[in-house]
């Protein structure tokens, strides 16, 4: 084996002058392996350094020098010469809420507590952002245990961690959604709302959404509106700004969600200023912004939307299929609040029906029995007066019997959509009058006042349904004497004047006001809804069928109004009305002195009438108007009649035996009695005042129609419109239109 030698050559001085050289010669073989060995292993070392994917730091602790590699710095996106080697650059770039923690940690490891040195923490990366490390390392120790240098290395597992915290993430999620189902499974109807409201809260909390929110799509009205929104302190809530909101103002998100799409803004600042979206949530603070559609099958009903305004907040592909998952819960919540309530609601109604049946029995037989035992002891009796006072208490309880039919159909007509407002010239007053009329005495009879006045502004002629008119303001009248013990009544009309109208229109504002015993107010909105009564005991106990304000609220509304009640219990009620009506003309008006003198001769009439009871009142009343009457009692008999003789009238009963009077009347139009009888005024009577018969009616070709029972009055004015042509020589336009237009 070759040993290696160190020459040292030494000069030493000797005597006279001279010096001596000594040349030794040092075997170094030893050192010189020892050096090999050395550098072998630094090399070694390095390689590893720089072979290895982790970052490796080597701390004396004494100096608290700190070697650094150079990967550890790149794993933290720095150059080597970006970072000092020293233990300060580690703490400088440790996340701060992490700082205490590593401290703590490195302290006791130090102290020989912890056997092992491995911990996690985040560090910043030069741009911003965290990687999470996996630091390992040992400590050399003294002979008396106090360590003096310590090295080991970094990994970065940043992959890793945030798997973990994806995995954690969704399944807290998924126990959330649990929960969140669980509750809405038990939870009770009059909960749902803060069931929603808290759910609401807790996603938002999980996703870091600053707001949380829930909209309806109306389809019918074509709008929006916000119903459920939960915001995180600090945030304004926009619930009452996002309401009626149209569905014009964002089309785009319309579409997606009709499509059963998610919208998914990640950072709103990253959109063209010019987008919809952009300028509609930027001055909200948005930043980053998640709607799911609701979607109920293959129908859009509405979105549920995440806010985040504090921070921006990137979603993963799981927080996305939870947050459907919770859509479809709430789709599926709403449908069982809707089931709930329509079968409430069913329950309600058919409580309200029985009880209606129950008031409508008792309302019904009241009055029949009292014509049916009146009309026994009128026929029993021989004292004219004693009879007459029999049959008017029968002629009463008629009255007040037709009165609860006609409210019947009434409400039969609006439930079908088929009550209709007649048009006539009228003099407003008189309507007024005759309301004022018919309570006058009731009311002196009950120690009640009832004062009626109408500012002299009112125009005296108006164009619209006096009847309807008149209808309305019985019925408030009738109810404030019904529930007023003592005190009076008063109704007032004048004009209201801020409403838009046209220039022929007015608003006609009518308070009727009592001093009875008032409406609790939980009752005010209910009492004009069909069969609903304030008080079930006190409607037994003044009578009536709970239908009369629901009649009035309708007439109303078709006479493009509304009705308002205001109440105190114990002190009266004040109801506040005002519909539209037009301004009528006094030529128009149907003036009875003039029909009977401008006849001359009598007038031929034809009633076509199959009813006994019907056939003796109209002709008792059409001879005492001076008529000549036949009587068909069928179609064909009408038809035979009115092919032998000239009729300037026909009564044509609509529902007959063998022909109708629909039938009948085409026949006639159509010349079967003959041309020069085709064009007969030809009159329609039905008890049945329902737009669909007097339609069949008019397109059969009938010029009028008149519902039974036969008022004279009505009777009276109806052949004076029919005749009108046919009354005077020169006829005026307009009263030959009105005749056939109604
Ligand atoms: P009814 O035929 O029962 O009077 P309405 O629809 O006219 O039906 O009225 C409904 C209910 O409203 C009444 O049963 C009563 O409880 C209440 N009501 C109506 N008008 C008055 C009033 N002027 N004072 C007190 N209660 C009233």
């Amino acid at each position: 084996m070759d040993r290696h030698f160190a020459i040292v050559d030494r000069i030493i001085p000797w005597k006279d002058g001279m010096d001596v050289r000594f040349e030794i010669a040092r075997d170094i073989t030893e050192n010189m392996k020892n050096r090999m060995e050395t550098e072998r292993i630094k090399e070694q070392y390095e390689l590893v350094i720089s072979g290895t994917n982790d970052g490796i730091w080597d701390w004396n602790i004494k100096t608290n020098e700190l070697f650094l590699s150079r990967r550890w710095k790149e794993m933290l996106g720095f150059d080597d010469h970006e970072i000092k080697n020293e233990f300060a650059s580690l703490m400088s770039l440790l996340h701060d809420d992490d700082v205490p923690g590593v401290q703590d940690y490195v302290q006791k490891y130090l102290k020989g507590e912890i056997e092992k040195f491995a911990i996690e923490f985040r560090m910043k990366h030069k741009n911003g952002s965290f990687v999470w490390i996996l630091a390992r390392g040992e400590a050399l120790r003294n002979e008396n245990g106090i360590p003096y240098r310590m090295a080991g290395s970094h990994s970065d597992i940043t992959e890793r961690k945030n798997a973990e915290e994806n995995l954690r993430s969704v399944s807290e999620m998924q126990a959330l959604l649990m929960q969140i189902a669980l509750d809405f499974i038990n939870v009770l109807e009059e909960d749902v709302d803060s069931a929603i409201h808290n759910s609401l809260r807790q996603l938002a909390s999980f996703v870091s959404a600053d707001r949380a929110y829930v909209f309806d799509y109306d389809w019918n009205n074509n709008v929006c509106n916000n119903t459920y929104e939960w915001c995180q302190e600090g945030i304004t809530p926009e619930i009452d700004n996002l309401q009626n909101i149209p569905n014009e103002s964002n089309r785009e998100w319309i579409e997606t969600h009709k499509l059963g799409q998610e919208i998914y803004i990640e950072d709103l600042s990253q959109m063209s200023p010019d987008d919809p979206s952009r300028k509609i949530l930027e001055p909200q603070g948005i930043k980053s912004l998640l709607t799911v559609p609701l979607m109920d099958r293959d129908k859009c009903i509405g979105f549920l939307g995440f806010d985040s305004v504090l921070a921006i907040h990137k979603y993963s592909d799981k927080e996305k299929t939870l947050l459907h998952i919770f859509g479809e819960m709430l789709v599926n919540i709403a449908n069982r609040k809707n089931l709930v309530m329509a079968k409430e609601e069913a329950l309600r109604a058919s409580r309200a029906k029985s009880d209606f049946l129950a008031i409508m029995s008792h309302e019904i037989r009241t009055p029949m029995n009292a014509i049916i035992g009146m009309t026994d002891l009128a026929l029993m009796s021989d004292d004219d007066i004693a009879r007459f006072e029999y049959l008017v208490i029968v002629k009463e309880s008629g009255i007040h019997l037709l009165q609860v039919i006609n409210d019947i159909l009434d409400f039969a007509k609006i439930e079908n959509g088929k009550l209709i407002l007649e048009e006539h010239h009228f003099p407003i007053r008189k309507t007024f009058q005759q309301a004022e009329r018919i309570y006058h005495l009731e009311c002196e009879k009950a120690g009640l006042s009832l004062s009626v006045s109408l500012d002299p502004d009112i125009p005296e002629i108006m164009y619209g349904d006096d009847l309807r008119i008149r209808q309305i303001i019985i019925n408030l009248i009738n109810n404030a004497i019904k529930f007023t013990e003592k005190g009076g009544i008063s109704v007032k009309a004048g004009i209201k004047r801020d409403i838009q109208l046209e220039d022929d229109e007015i608003a006609l504002e009518i308070t009727v006001a009592d001093t009875g015993c008032g409406i609790p107010l939980e009752k005010q909105d209910l009492i004009f809804t069909k069969f609903e009564q304030s008080d079930m005991s006190t409607a037994r106990k003044y009578g009536g069928t709970g239908l009369g304000l629901a009649i009035v609220k309708e007439l109303v509304t078709m006479m493009k109004g509304h009705i308002t009640v205001e109440s105190t219990l114990g002190a009266g009620c004040t109801f506040n009305l005002w519909l539209v009506i037009r301004k009528g003309s006094m030529e128009q008006i149907f003036d009875r002195k003039k029909f009977i003198p401008s006849m001359g001769k009598p007038l031929n009439i034809l009633l076509a009438e199959d009813n006994e009871v019907n056939i003796l009142l109209a002709t008792t009343v059409l001879e005492r108007l001076g008529c000549s009457v036949s009587v068909a009692r069928n179609g064909i008999e009408a038809l035979d009649f009115l092919k032998e003789k000239n009729f300037e009238i026909v009564l044509m009963d609509i529902k007959m035996p063998k022909m109708d009077g629909i039938e009948a009347t085409k026949q006639i139009r159509n010349g079967a009695c003959g041309q020069d009888k085709k064009d007969v005024c030809i009159i329609g009577l039905s008890a049945h005042a329902i737009s669909d018969i007097r339609d069949t009616g008019m397109e059969a070709g009938m010029n009028d129609y008149i519902t039974k029972p036969i008022d004279i009055l009505t009777l009276q004015e109806k052949i004076y419109h029919g005749m009108g042509k046919k009354l005077t020589d020169d006829p005026s336009p307009d009263l030959v239109s009105s005749g056939n237009n109604r």
